[in-house]
């Protein structure tokens, strides 16, 4: 660099700072965690910070050493934020397990990923139990957020935290040194997991922190909803603790009757979470409109799958704003959100406009480079050419841990390919199309299931929906709706073929209903494609009589 070089510190970016200036200059700030008796315990940054310093020197004390894993098995609360500091602050590595998996593929994550120690809360060791014998766990800590008994030789964590002496050696690290780590949700295949490096989360922290990012600020009440094992609850209790900003956690209760209960009591102001979630809310405010009220500023941000145009209209009816982030385990995760530009007047106010942007997945966060590639190349930002989105960026994942396989998911260039079919328009805003194993290929044409699904949701009648390819002797594929209706109400295939008729080509309208109790769901809320394919895989259209259209 010729004879100049840069005369800035290079000071190392680390997650313990986020807490230690909680810590430090928001120690009143609150900590509000539902236990599992439904009793609200409440502590605050001070404590936090203390805590989660006893943590550290404890695990050193287990023989910790550098870069060693630890498991946490958890609910949303504030032991499991305490782990999400204290587990870095001793040198090791947060690894968030998901407690939806099934136990087998919970023992095949905690086997990969080496844990060595495991916090598990107290409710979840019946769960513990049933993988136990088939993983190697130095020791267990068990947290006592119900009344039950600490197994023989397993550590009581509060007993744990008493012991330490309130001196731990700051940690000196590597920016690029890892923190944490999750598992993908493993729709198809095992599980792989993407290991975040300090420097990944402070950057994502930071990012999404911005006033046109999430925009969590110091005076906001932030309810993570989205379980703190996925995906680090989308970087929220990071965030959250970063800007000193008031926590409210929901625990093992994540009901839509629950989580209102919570947001008018605590008055929250900024909450998350998948859709399903907030469907559900919808439905509650609709039956008892006058039950809750909530703080004025109050916001949801929707993510992890899409939803639908009448979620958004239906919880501005009450006032409450609803914003959506895209985003992946691969990407710490948010990549993009939705932020209604100055250029667009007119989505600002209620209306077609508004809802149009409102139902994309907005625009990359800054450091965030996206191209959308299909068959020719790098596509236009036109919003029409689809193809696949591509990212790059510092909190974009490179590979994924110790996987032995080997994997497509990166381009020879540099590029993370996210399997996401996508447009990006001319202002920049991506708006995914499906994930390009749901879009469904009829006679050479492709049809978006996530469109119709939305679509279809929209209709008063329908709770949840969810679009599915099956095989067809003409046609390839041709779709298939699966729908569940609200209580009480009713439609017919016609009804809702002639309600989505506005909006679609014929050809791409489902040519079968099938309507059931319950869409099944993933581990993580979103709708499980996948089992609803094997639900129907030996469907017959000849049997099905004829079709709807
Ligand atoms: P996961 O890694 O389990 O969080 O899943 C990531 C996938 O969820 C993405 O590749 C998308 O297909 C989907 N996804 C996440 N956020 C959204 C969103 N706002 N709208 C539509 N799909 C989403």
């Amino acid at each position: 660099m010729g004879n100049i070089r840069s005369t800035m510190m290079t000071t190392p970016l680390l997650v313990p700072a986020m807490l230690e200036r909680a810590g430090r200059i928001f120690p009143t700030g609150a900590v509000v965690s539902r236990l599992a008796d439904r009793s609200l315990h409440r502590t605050t940054y001070r404590d936090v910070y203390r805590r989660a310093k006893a943590l550290a020197e404890g695990l050193q004390s287990l023989g910790l050493r550098r870069g060693d894993r630890v498991g946490t098995l958890m609910w949303n609360h504030y032991a499991h934020l305490e782990a999400y500091f204290g587990i870095p602050m001793a040198g090791g590595v947060l690894h968030t397990l998901n407690l939806r998996l099934a136990p087998a593929d919970i023992a095949y994550i905690v086997n990969h990923a080496k844990d060595r120690f495991l916090i598990v809360d107290d409710v979840l060791l019946p769960l513990l139990a049933k993988f136990r014998g088939e993983v190697k766990l130095d020791r267990v800590i068990v947290v006592g957020i119900g009344k039950e008994p600490v197994p023989a030789g397993d550590i009581a964590y509060e007993d744990f935290l008493a012991k330490a002496s309130g001196e731990l050696a700051p940690l000196v690290a590597d920016e690029n040194e890892p923190v944490s780590m999750c598992y993908t949700s493993g729709t198809t295949g095992r599980p792989k997991g993407v290991v975040y490096s300090h420097r990944a989360i402070v950057l994502h922290t930071l990012a999404t922190a911005l006033v046109d990012g999430t925009g969590i600020g110091h005076r906001d009440t932030a309810m993570p909803v989205v379980p703190m094992f996925h995906v680090n609850a989308w970087g929220i209790p990071f965030t959250a603790t970063m800007i000193g900003s008031n926590l409210v956690m929901p625990g093992p209760f994540l009901d839509a009757e629950s989580l209102l209960d919570l947001l008018d009591r605590e008055r929250v102001t900024f909450t998350a979470g998948v859709p399903t979630l907030w469907l559900g809310v919808v439905q509650k405010l609709k039956e008892f409109p006058n039950r809750w009220t909530f703080a004025p500023n109050l916001r949801i941000i929707s993510g992890g799958a899409a939803a639908p145009e009448s979620m958004y209209r239906d919880l501005e009816s009450f006032g409450v704003r609803c914003f959506q982030g895209w985003g992946m385990t691969e990407t710490t995760p948010v990549g993009s959100t939705t932020l209604i530009k100055r250029s667009m007047p007119e989505a600002d106010v209620s209306g077609d406009a508004r809802y149009q942007v409102l139902t994309k997945q907005g625009l990359p966060l800054p450091f965030i480079d996206i191209r959308i590639v299909n068959d020719t190349g790098e596509a236009p930002w036109d919003g029409v050419a689809t193809g696949e989105l591509q990212l790059r960026g510092p909190w974009v994942a490179a590979g994924y841990h110790d996987n032995q396989e080997g994997d497509d998911k990166w381009t020879a260039d540099g590029w993370f390919a996210t399997g996401d079919v996508a447009t990006v328009d001319a202002e920049g805003y991506i708006q995914i199309t499906d994930r390009a194993k749901d879009l469904i290929k009829s006679g050479g044409e492709w049809i978006s299931s996530v469109a119709l699904e939305g679509a279809l949701m929209d209709h008063p009648a329908v709770k949840e929906a969810a679009v599915i390819a099956i095989a067809h002797p003409k046609w390839q594929e041709r779709p298939l709706a699966a729908v569940v209706l609200k209580p009480g109400a009713t439609a017919t295939p016609t009804d809702l073929n002639e309600h989505l008729r506005p909006r679609f080509a014929t050809w791409s309208l489902p040519d079968a209903y099938v309507f059931i109790a319950e869409i099944p769901k993933t581990s993580v809320g979103k709708f499980q494609k996948t089992k609803l394919r094997e639900m129907y895989k030996d469907w017959d259209w000849d049997k099905a009589g004829p079709r709807v259209v």
